[in-house]
């Protein structure tokens, strides 16, 4: 999974990063405002503020800040908080004004912590919202929406994201037939049956097409 990194300089590690970190679970986030992942980076490290998070997410890209062998001040629970001192904090972006960008946004969060609760051999447990820590209501639009049923997005992208199990070297049920067709006659080569077809594929297609009459 594609992570572009902006980490804080290790100047500032005693400003946003103090201690290093083993983490022990994911803390989720909402940002409450409408900037992308880049932007909420780049602010964050540039800031002189006590206040700083590992990753934020929008629709399109994660972005990363803080390296995950440190803390973070996310959680608003104290210099020596398990949320502040044992969390991985996600921030989930656009979520002030909400819409289809955050929409994708919680899509692709939901992907990213999937994939690094599988990278630590970790459960559905293990994602917390920044409210068991603080009692802020937060991530709040995720909350707004559904927290049971943003867990069951992480778990659908845990048990292998729903149909994407199906497999691709098999034809579809409806296209069996004329996949073996189309082989037996020697017009396809029986290869990658659920990639897309180039112009110059279709060309040589026909070619054949003709040619057999
Ligand atoms: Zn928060």
């Amino acid at each position: 999974m594609k992570v572009v990194q902006n980490l804080v300089s290790p100047s500032k590690y005693s400003i946003k990063c103090p201690y290093s970190m083993a983490l022990e679970f994911i803390v989720v986030h909402n940002t409450a405002n409408d900037a992308s992942a880049a932007n909420e980076v780049a602010y964050m490290i540039r800031n002189n503020n006590q206040v700083s998070f590992h990753y934020a997410i929008d629709d399109k890209e994660i972005v990363q800040g803080i390296p995950e062998n440190r803390n973070a001040w996310h959680a608003g629970d104290g210099g020596n908080g398990r949320g502040n001192r044992k969390g991985l904090s996600i921030e989930i972006c656009y979520s002030k004004s909400g819409g289809q960008r955050f929409i994708e946004a919680e899509k692709l969060a939901a992907k990213f912590i999937a994939y690094k609760l599988k990278e630590k051999g970790w459960g559905i447990d293990r994602v917390k919202k920044h409210q068991d820590f603080s009692g802020k209501y937060c991530p709040h639009r995720t909350l707004d929406m559904g927290w049971q049923r943003f867990l069951d997005m992480v778990q659908k992208e845990l048990s292998g994201g729903g149909n994407v199990t199906q497999d691709k070297n098999q034809p579809s049920s409806w296209a069996k037939e004329a996949w073996e067709w189309a082989k037996k006659e020697g017009l396809l080569d029986g290869t990658r049956p659920k990639d897309p077809l180039t112009r110059e594929e279709f060309a040589v297609v026909l070619k054949r097409l003709v040619e057999k009459k």
